[in-house]
């Protein structure tokens, strides 16, 4: 069945789920991507056939011919998003439908099927409803959800393949700053580039996560958490982090980021804020910022804060900068003010506490 998109999911329930009181126990002290819960969506899709076989099944192992397509070149890609515990002990998602859109634009980069919107949404639906009980209830937990799918056609020739697999798996992950948000330390690469125009950078592929590591590593060679990628033509524009966009908070309440030229992931909470804030009368401008300006405007003062933002930590503040010219501080370093507001306004739409004036929000229980 491929169509528009209705598919029946078969339920195939785990014989031997997590007990009560280990769940719980995991539930307590979650740490992030390692604990899994009891169940996995699976969908296949063959040229000719289309989608099919749409599964809710026990979490586990998959076996995979070594010949596989995905593990000799890669054509990959993922999502990642959060189903909330709301207070009324619902669970609720937050703009799936731009996880979904997105997932179908990185599918058409990468050469792949496309999995029809709905489906990718009926799928999460599908799988929060069988591990309800694994949606974590403390403050700023969640149930992360990773959607994603591979060429698993057995064949080394290089073309896109004629067989697919998308999956859904969740992962209860505890608060991203169990001690309070910290600023992070960010490392300047010249050395590494992410994505070049023409490239894969607005896809969401596990490629560009591979071709990142290196600079990671030199980035915590250098005492940093996160690398921030310039642009590949001229080396001298911020594109974004490894996995976060980007934010630059003037002293005039002026936000600046980044425009996306192809290069940069369209991040939704990039998008959450620019609509949150200009929504707060503020001004926001999608401009290329240069490296230079930056430690420039920090130096002058009119750079008030500066922020990074992805699904994971909502909102980042960044204090330190460094490259092989040495480093600077953006103001004091420390957690800024608007960052703050705008990171915590957005926590309290994604878990029902605040009014949601723009419909993110989505009941799914
Ligand atoms: C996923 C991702 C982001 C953040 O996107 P969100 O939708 O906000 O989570 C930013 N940059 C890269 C490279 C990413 O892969």
């Amino acid at each position: 069945m491929s169509g528009g998109g209705k598919l029946e999911f078969e339920v195939r329930p785990n014989p031997a789920p997590v007990a009560a009181a280990e769940r719980d126990a995991l539930l307590a002290n979650p740490g992030f991507g390692r604990i899994f819960t009891d169940h996995m969506v699976t969908i296949r899709w063959a040229e000719g056939k289309g989608w099919y076989d749409a599964r809710i099944e026990p979490y586990g192992p998959l076996t995979l011919d070594p010949a596989t397509a995905v593990l000799h070149y890669a054509q990959e890609i993922f999502e990642g998003m959060k189903a909330y515990r709301t207070d009324d002990g619902g669970v609720a998602l937050f703009r799936p439908e731009a996880n979904a859109a997105r997932f179908a634009a990185s599918a058409q980069r990468m050469a792949m099927a496309p999995l029809p919107e709905q489906v990718f949404l009926d799928s999460l639906r599908a799988l929060i409803e069988v591990d309800r009980e694994w949606v974590p209830a403390s403050d700023e937990a969640s149930l992360y959800l990773r959607p994603f799918m591979y060429a698993s056609e057995v064949f080394l020739g290089v073309k896109p393949a004629s067989e697919y697999l998308y999956l859904v798996i969740a992962s209860p992950v505890g608060a991203y700053f169990a001690s309070g948000v910290t600023p992070v330390q960010v490392w300047v690469s010249d050395d590494y580039t992410r994505a070049g125009p023409g490239g894969t950078g607005a896809a969401k592929c596990g490629g560009n996560y591979a071709a990142s590591l290196a600079a990671h590593a030199e980035a915590v060679s250098h005492g940093c958490d996160q690398v921030v990628f310039l642009d590949a033509v001229h080396r001298k524009y911020v594109d974004e982090l490894g996995g976060m966009n980007v934010f630059f908070v003037y002293d005039d309440g002026t936000l600046v980021t980044p425009e996306l030229t192809g290069t940069i992931l369209p991040g939704v909470t990039r998008d959450s804020v620019i609509t949150l804030a200009r929504h707060h009368g503020r001004t926001v401008v999608e401009r290329p910022v240069s490296f230079e300006q930056w430690r420039a405007d920090a130096a002058s003062g009119r750079l008030r804060e500066v922020f990074a933002c992805g699904t994971a930590a909502v909102l980042t503040p960044i204090g330190t900068v460094r490259s092989s010219d040495g480093e600077f501080r953006v103001a004091d370093g420390g957690p800024g003010e608007v960052t703050m507001s705008l990171r915590s306004q957005l926590i309290d739409i994604q878990r029902g506490r605040a009014e949601d004036p723009f419909g993110w929000v989505q009941r799914v229980l």
